[in-house]
């Protein structure tokens, strides 16, 4: 039989090599910017359009190559980096494989322009899908620039997998990030489609953090510093108060690399253990030093991922030194986490006016009864009091369902522990008596005909709040309650770009902006129902929902707004509600269109039939 196994050409290989190096736009920025720095380079300029799909080009005035280098870098394996399987061991540039060039020519157009620093003239190549198209002798001042242009224009499929320019340039701007702080002392500069975004001059480390975080991030940040034999730490963390909603803040450098690790993530959330509310992360910005010989960084061709020889140790100094600095700073107040009670009850009770107080007489009580405290103490029964008329209109929407099963419930069979007497009472009596039950402040419990029904009162309320913000940012008729001051926010400029993409979708749910600049936003009025305290955090929560949003073609801002917005004010498992909160629950559940879901596709109720409760007694 005849020999079948062939040798790939080269520039099969380099295209396959890329598919591991190049996933996105991101990567070829994260490639280049770590070329210029290993270049020596003290100022680097990115550009991109289009989210980098039509371009991506680095600046830098570092060492650039000779004639012979230049064409050499586009050779797989081609490095100036290391010479033996020694010098892995002790790396201390950002690349040392020799692909990235090879990959990024494969899949793309490439003008490289380079320059040393004693030549008259420098060298142009002009390469595409691996192939040289031109090799000349150029004017250019010293230093390397490299345009990559169409991206991906060679494979169709991976041009056609690239997200939305807003999922991209996000990702861009990550690693722009990542690679500016690790730097503060390299000045960087970022343009987007002819605008400049980003501009960051040398400077210390806390400078580049507020240059690139926005102005108000200066007052927040508490220095780590700690020097041991193995270990070297400095940066800061956030204060407690300002933890986010998102983990966009958190940075781990070693030896000026960025890396992620959940290990050393939890070494930092364990020191801010009982300073900050669950689902909040501490922002940190935080540099780690330690012998290159005790790291392996080897693992990933995208290398944000290390191996530590002795991640315990590691673990145990991170901690106590960034408790020692919260201690040391007087960061460590009890702080008072209870929420904003007017956020828990979103109803439409704040649109209400006031109702005069009035004194209600309990006719039935009879003080010979003994009383029966609640032993379960899980369930909160309700009392209807409330006149009929007042709640006729929570029925909308339920005609059909048949208001009458509503009431035709029976707690005898839920509670042993119900009174006695209402034990062996007739269940037709109980029209103004409970309907509904709270379960362990987390479950609402009602009946229909044909047996019970237990709401899930955090998704279920999600479900209300995201059709009627759909509704009003469909039919744009949102109703906004005026503030009595602006309510002035600060952002990031990323964040701020996520704002001012959402802003007419904001405005239809009832905010009012009276300025989105810089990183300033300035609102005037929010949607009814949101309390003004809690505005920034739910902005927060949105900016981080979009930016873990994977959006597709099916991808809407206005959904994702909606679904945010209910996420953030639905009120939460374990918030204890009263009768009338919990029917009205029960009822505007029932009267959305999609009942049945969470905005999630979550399961929103579930039913026990009587038949099989029945079963469960024979
Ligand atoms: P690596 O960075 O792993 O060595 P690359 O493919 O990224 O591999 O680059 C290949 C070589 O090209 C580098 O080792 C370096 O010698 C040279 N090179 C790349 N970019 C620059 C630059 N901006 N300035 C100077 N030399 C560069
Ligand atoms: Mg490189």
């Amino acid at each position: 039989m005849a020999d079948i196994i062939q040798l790939l050409p080269d520039h099969v290989a380099n295209q396959i090599a890329a598919g591991e190096v190049v996933q996105r736009p991101a990567s070829v920025v994260k490639e280049l910017l770590e070329n210029a720095i290993d270049a020596k380079s003290s100022s680097i300029k990115l550009i991109v359009k289009d989210s980098g799909k039509t371009l991506i080009q680095v600046i830098d005035n570092g060492v650039g190559m000779s004639p012979t280098d230049a064409r050499l870098s586009f050779e797989r394996h081609a490095t100036s980096k290391i010479r033996s399987a020694e010098d892995l061991f002790s790396i201390n540039t950002k690349g040392f494989r020799g692909e990235a060039l090879a990959s990024i020519a494969a899949i793309a157009h490439v003008e490289l322009k380079t320059k040393m620093e004693d030549e008259e003239l420098g060298t142009q190549i002009d390469i595409e899908g691996s192939e040289v198209k031109s090799q000349d002798v150029v004017v250019t001042p010293k230093g390397t620039s490299i345009a990559v242009k169409h991206l991906f224009f060679n494979i169709p499929a991976r041009r056609n997998f690239l997200k939305s320019n807003t999922v991209e340039l996000r990702h861009i701007i990550d690693e722009f990030h990542r690679v500016a702080l690790a730097h503060p002392d390299i000045a960087f500069t970022m343009h987007q489609n002819g605008s400049e975004t980003f501009n960051l001059p040398q400077s210390n480390y806390r400078q580049r953090v507020v240059n690139i975080f926005g102005g108000k991030t200066n007052e927040k940040l508490v220095p780590v510093d700690e020097e041991t034999e193995v270990l070297k730490i400095s940066g800061f963390v956030g204060k407690p108060e300002f933890a986010r909603k998102t983990r966009t803040e958190q940075f781990f450098f070693v030896n000026d690399r960025f890396i992620k690790s959940a290990y050393l993530n939890h070494a930092v959330n364990s020191a801010f253990e009982g300073l900050i509310k669950e689902g909040s992360h501490p922002s940190y910005f935080l540099k780690l030093t330690v012998d290159p010989k005790t790291i392996d960084i080897n693992i990933h061709p995208t290398k944000t991922e290390i191996k530590f020889d002795d991640e315990h140790t590691l673990y145990a100094i991170l901690r106590s030194s960034i408790k020692h600095s919260l201690g040391q700073f007087n960061i460590a107040p009890v702080l008072d986490f209870d929420r904003d009670q007017n956020l828990d009850t979103p109803y439409g009770y704040k649109e209400k006016s006031a109702t005069n107080p009035v004194v209600e007489v309990d006719r039935s009580f009879n003080p010979f009864q003994e009383d029966t405290p609640q032993k379960s103490g899980g369930f909160a029964p309700s009392h209807r009091k409330v006149p009929a008329a007042q709640w006729e209109s929570l029925y909308v929407g339920l005609e059909s369902r048949g208001t009458k099963s509503i009431r035709d419930f029976s707690e005898v069979e839920f509670e042993s522990e119900s009174k006695s007497e209402e034990l062996f009472s007739e269940d037709t009596s109980l029209d103004d008596k409970k309907t509904t039950y709270q379960l362990h402040n987390k479950y609402i419990i009602s009946t229909i005909k044909s047996g019970i029904l237990v709401i899930d009162q955090h998704r279920a309320h999600q479900r209300i709040l995201y059709e009627r913000f759909l509704k009003h940012t469909t039919i744009k008729e949102a109703v906004s309650q005026q503030l009595l001051f602006p309510l002035q926010l600060q952002f990031s400029t990323t964040e701020m770009e996520v704002i001012k993409q959402l802003q007419p979708d904001l405005e239809h749910t009832g905010f009012v902006f009276s300025q989105v600049e810089d990183t300033t936003v300035e609102i005037t009025g929010v949607p009814i129902n949101v309390p003004e305290s809690e505005v920034s955090i739910i902005l927060e929560q949105l900016i981080s929902d979009v930016e873990q949003e994977v959006p597709d073609s099916s991808f809407s801002a206005t959904d994702l707004l909606a679904k945010s917005l209910s996420k953030s004010l639905a009120i939460k498992r374990g918030q204890t509600l009263d009768g009338m909160e919990q029917e009205h629950l029960v009822n505007s559940l029932f009267a959305c269109k999609e009942p049945t879901v969470s905005p999630n596709q979550k399961t929103t109720f579930i039913t026990m039939r009587v038949d099989d409760i029945d079963k469960k007694f024979m």
